[in-house]
């Protein structure tokens, strides 16, 4: 690989430089940090080939041309009305209109499930980089703008981030942007996986998806993150996947040849983390 399409990085939580290697995929490395455990990419690819990447779905050589742009999935609606039905309960019933932002909305099935639950005369949209997901959610009639999120978005009730972490170079940076867009008492919805949580990487049996996954939270990073940035949670939910649905599914992925690992169902320490989070009324000194 040439220089200059990849880059060193300290651990993205902590700063540490002290990391050991955790797993490989696509010729990238998924190191562990000493310090802090936090798991991330190193060294990954220059943030201009990250840019393009998440623009266009389509990674570079380094990466062997590893393609990303996926396909809406209709079951997703329904599940996340089902997640958000309940982790928002308070804010449906209350019945007022609301700004919903939703981040890397890819094909919109979260603006979708969102758009079912809130009161008349709410304003939900969302931001996705990548072109082709931006076009096809509008062509659902969806407002999606094609972008990432910028301090000077219109200021909103609520943002949500779903499977978004994993591909963010510095989610630090981007929890700053988050507080600039929030209005006063503002939430923040994030779910990702706390891969970082578990010890070996067979404990998971899907792709990392590296390198368009950069970095793996454990709950103690997403939680260490909102809190630095000034947020307090207020409901957390740690969602298992490895119960029969998926034993299932894998199955029937390894019967068509597609790669799956095979589990004892409810033995594995992986969750969806799925974290709802309160802007602090006082904050205004972080870093
Ligand atoms: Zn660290």
């Amino acid at each position: 690989m040439e220089s200059s399409r990849i880059e060193h990085i300290p651990c993205p939580f902590c700063g540490s430089r002290r990391a050991t290697p955790w797993a490989e995929e696509l010729g990238f490395t998924a190191v562990r940090c000493t310090d802090c455990r936090f798991l991330y990419c190193n060294p990954r690819p220059a943030l201009t080939l990250i840019d393009s990447a998440v623009r266009t779905g389509s990674h570079g050589p380094e990466a062997q041309g590893l393609q990303v742009t996926s396909r809406r999935i209709d079951a997703k609606v329904r599940r996340y009305r089902r997640v958000f039905a309940d982790m928002f309960d308070d804010l449906w019933r209350r019945g007022e209109p609301i700004a919903w932002l939703d981040v890397g909305a890819g094909y919109g099935e979260v603006i979708e499930a969102v758009t079912a639950l809130a009161p008349s005369g709410s304003h939900i949209e969302g931001l996705e980089p990548m072109g082709p997901k931006a076009s096809q959610a509008r062509a659902r009639g969806l407002t999606i703008t094609e972008d990432y999120l910028r301090p000077d978005h219109a200021k909103v009730d609520v943002v949500s981030i779903v499977d978004v972490f994993s591909h963010i170079p510095d989610f630090g940076e981007f929890l700053g942007t988050v507080r600039q867009v929030l209005k006063p008492g503002g939430e923040l919805y994030v779910e990702t996986g706390n891969l970082a949580d578990l010890e070996r990487r067979e404990e998971f049996p899907g792709e990392l998806g590296l390198p368009d996954h950069l970095v793996f939270a454990g709950e103690r990073h997403l939680l260490g993150y909102l809190e630095r940035f000034g947020f307090e949670v207020i409901r957390i939910r740690r969602w298992r996947i490895d119960g029969f649905v998926n034993l299932a599914k894998n199955i029937v992925k390894m019967l068509i040849g597609r790669p799956a690992g095979i589990r004892i169902p409810y033995t594995s320490r992986y969750r969806q983390l799925q974290v709802r989070a309160r802007l602090r009324a006082q904050s205004a000194s972080v870093g």
